[in-house]
């Protein structure tokens, strides 16, 4: 039999990229979105749509699923993982950092949420994995935004579980720790991304690879539908905090 259609929002790098490269090869056919969508054709996936879609842009999001559905039937997963981490001290952060992460962790998710969970409940069946993070379960100094984004994150999964699970459908968080993306790149401020490499030379170099995130991903989605793994939290073995 075939396999379902999975949506993954921010595919064109990181923890997106690799979920892809993975679940394609496992067969699933998908629907990649991100605004470069040079990168997302560059994979060159079979059976795959690629879109260019910002998810704060609500509509756009919903008709690219729409488009997709068109294709290979109805979604039966959305892993919603796009999302930017912009660190600083809040007394000097420029709020349009924080304007912007919210637009994306917060209510990018809430966008991909909606041009899914309808048809879902419908059909009884389907899964959200939501990408959190371990700032989703506690604080770090200069992540105030970025942290109070990942926990709006954590809470909003978990009231939307209890909402839909007698629908049948499953909301999973993955929230990992320190993981090898282009994400520790984007801060503005040098003095913390200098304070980030420093921090990863102490713990040995070694932080999550994307694909071991992607590898728990799969392990949660490919569990009997019965069966909802409410939260994954991963990180390396050597990260303390
Ligand atoms: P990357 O920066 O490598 O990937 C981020 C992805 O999000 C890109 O594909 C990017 O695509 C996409 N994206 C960003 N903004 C938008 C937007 N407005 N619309 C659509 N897509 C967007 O980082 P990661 O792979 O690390 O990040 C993936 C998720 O994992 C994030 O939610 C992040 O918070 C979370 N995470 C990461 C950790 C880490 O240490 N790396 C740890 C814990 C959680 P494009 O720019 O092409 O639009």
């Amino acid at each position: 039999m075939s396999k379902p259609l999975i949506v993954i929002t921010g595919a064109s790098s990181g923890i997106g990229e690799s979920t892809a490269r993975l679940l394609s090869a496992a067969g699933y056919p998908l629907l990649l979105l991100a605004r470069r969508l040079e990168r997302l054709e560059a994979l060159a996936l079979p059976n795959t749509l690629c879109r260019r879609v910002d998810v704060t842009d609500r509509a756009a999001l919903t008709k690219a699923v729409t488009e997709a559905e068109s294709l290979f039937g109805p979604v039966d997963a959305l892993i919603n993982n796009a999302g930017l981490m912009l660190l600083g001290d809040m007394a000097a952060q420029d709020p349009t950092e924080w304007d912007r992460m919210l637009d994306v962790n917060v209510k990018g998710l809430m966008n991909g949420v909606h041009a899914v969970l309808a048809g879902m409940v419908a059909r009884k069946h389907g899964t959200i994995i939501n990408v959190s993070s371990t700032s989703g379960r506690k604080t770090y100094p200069q992540h105030a935004a970025y942290v109070g984004t990942k926990h709006a994150v954590h809470a909003f999964s978990e009231n939307l579980r209890e909402e839909v699970a007698p629908s049948n459908v499953r909301v999973i968080v993955i929230a990992p720790g320190a993981c090898d993306t282009e994400l520790q790149t984007i801060t503005t401020n040098q003095q913390i991304k200098d304070g980030f490499q420093a921090w990863k030379a102490e713990i040995g170099g070694v932080i999550l690879a994307p694909e071991e995130v992607a590898e728990a991903i799969r392990f949660a989605y490919e569990m009997p539908q019965k069966v909802c793994i409410r939260e994954v939290v991963l990180a390396a073995t050597n990260q303390t905090v």
